[in-house]
């Protein structure tokens, strides 16, 4: 069987309202509706940009405001937030008869991660669940534990699971449903680019 390595936040469950209010929380000042911070955040332009061109931070309150983030975004009162996209559950049913299914996030917290995929019933379809814990990168920690062929696959809608396919030299697919525009996510040459993960044909 097959590999498809699956993200998750973007890719399974929309996380732009924990995301958009986790910034709010930070940066109490910025008054960017949820649209107005998320047009800006698809075209690929970071929180950290966005403080130093539009906010005037230092590089201290950047790192600050870096640090600040990284204790607040997995917090489980943000994470409630967090909802699976429409029809989620069958499609990985239905993926689940075609590929071995692995997870793949970058998420800090694996104790906060686990419980959150259970909470959602969405722990169940996956083979293997691999957490970065943000020291490894996605293609390292795939590569440590799988042998991969041309024929795996990887699916997710940033440009960094876009990356981990390429140095896999393995198909990537790139989703429109999370974190970065059409015109983005062409930047980093995915083999694919769907809607969500709906679209994917198993
Ligand atoms: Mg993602």
């Amino acid at each position: 069987m097959r590999n498809l390595f699956i993200d998750l936040d973007g890719t399974l469950i929309d996380a732009r309202k924990r995301v958009y209010e986790v910034f709010r929380f930070l940066v109490p000042t910025a008054n960017f509706s949820f649209d107005a911070y998320w047009e800006i955040k698809r075209a690929g332009i970071s929180n950290e940009s966005i403080l130093t061109n539009q906010f005037g931070f230092s590089d201290l309150q950047i790192a600050n405001f870096i640090g600040r983030w990284m204790q607040e975004i997995e917090k489980e009162n943000w994470l409630e937030l967090d909802e699976p996209f429409d029809n989620v559950e069958n499609k990985l049913q239905k993926l689940k008869n075609e590929y071995k299914l692995i997870l793949v996030t970058a998420r800090q917290s694996t104790t906060n991660t686990l419980k959150q995929l259970k909470k959602l019933q969405l722990d169940i379809y996956f083979d293997d669940i691999l957490i970065t814990n943000q020291t490894l990168t996605k293609q390292v920690i795939i590569k440590q534990k799988f042998d991969i062929t041309p024929n795996d696959l990887i699916i997710g809608d940033t440009g960094k699971d876009v990356e981990a396919g390429k140095a896999l030299g393995i198909k990537t697919i790139a989703v429109l449903s999370g974190f970065l525009s059409a015109s983005t996510l062409e930047k980093y040459k995915p083999d694919y680019i769907l809607q969500s993960i709906n679209d994917f044909k198993e």
